[in-house]
């Protein structure tokens, strides 16, 4: 017998959860990530104190092993609004550590929903999460593809090629980073960006770095607090070289990138929309955090974004 919803606010978890368990997929857990339905409960748990709201920005739907499975790309924002912090996880389905790692953090994020304004998507590409897939479309990354990775991150469509003329990419690359990438501009209006963290992986470097893309750069202050965190959450960190992209990293860091990235799109000051240029969401500290997830469980990579999410719950 189904359990009866006692609130609105219950009803809209209980009938996105209705939806999510009818897809019964099979979440690819050897790398020690939670199941997906595990996942959506643990976030929908934040509209039960009321400080937390939840929106569908989009269906990501596909066929697989011969089924449709459709799960909703949420966003949870407070109903505190005002310039605010921005987290995105997720985005590549190979990357565990953050979906899991907020699943784990309610107590911290229900906290901070009381205290400030926050823009929260915990779960970029659900279709990715639970296959552990990069894209939309395949796998894994490579270097000379046959086939681009459509990436559900994309913001091209709308950030400016350097002569700042047009745009780097005439149509999104994907209905789904159109879908985040409006989400983004549209929440920018009464949730401004002041600080987006972007919780990544690397599967291919051995220790963990930062890309620090706000004003400041790789001197953003709080870049060196993330460090920080990594170093006290015992995650190497990758001093010098180079991202698997051959961006240089210096002592654990990495500059403003034109990347194309959400998290671009998050810093730019001025974008381009149906052939206009307007102003960016113009956010002035933006961060992508890269745990090394080659060598180092899940657990303790898990340990370090719960500490940064426990850290910014102070900020
Ligand atoms: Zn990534």
């Amino acid at each position: 017998m189904p359990i009866e919803p006692k609130t609105s606010i219950t009803n809209t978890a209980y009938q996105i959860l209705a939806q999510i368990n009818q897809n019964h997929v099979k979440t690819f857990t050897e790398d020690g990530r939670a199941p997906i339905e595990n996942l959506y409960a643990a976030y929908l748990k934040l509209l039960e104190p009321g400080h937390w709201e939840v929106e569908i920005i989009a269906e990501a739907a596909t066929t697989w092993q011969g089924k449709p499975v459709d799960f909703p790309i949420l966003a949870f924002k407070t109903k505190i609004t005002g310039p605010a912090l921005y987290i995105l996880s997720g985005i590549h389905g190979e990357e565990p550590t953050g979906p899991n790692a907020i699943a784990d953090s309610l107590d911290v994020l229900t906290e901070m929903g009381k205290n400030r304004p926050v823009v929260l998507i915990p779960l970029c590409n659900p279709l990715g999460y639970f296959r552990k897939w990069r894209y939309l479309n395949k796998e894994q990354y490579s270097d000379q593809p046959e086939v681009e990775g459509m990436s559900v991150g994309d913001s091209e469509h709308l950030l400016l090629t350097a002569d700042k003329t047009a745009v780097r990419r005439p149509k999104p690359a994907n209905d789904t980073c159109d879908a985040l990438s409006n989400f983004i501009l549209q929440t920018s209006q009464n949730y401004p960006p002041e600080i987006s963290v972007d919780f990544h992986g690397d599967i291919l470097i051995p220790n963990g770095y930062v890309y620090s893309q706000g004003q400041a750069g790789a001197k953003d202050f709080l870049a060196d607090q993330f460090i920080r965190i990594f170093e006290q959450n015992h995650i190497p960190i990758q001093k010098d070289g180079q991202t698997r992209f051959g961006e240089p990293i210096i002592d654990g860091k990495t500059g403003r990138q034109q990347d194309g990235s959400i998290d671009e799109l998050l810093s730019a000051d001025k974008i381009m929309v149906d052939g206009r240029i307007i102003p960016g969401p113009n956010a002035p500290h933006v961060f992508v955090l890269e745990t090394p997830d080659a060598d180092l469980p899940i657990e303790t990579r898990k340990q370090a974004y719960k500490a940064v999410l426990k850290f910014l719950s102070t900020l």
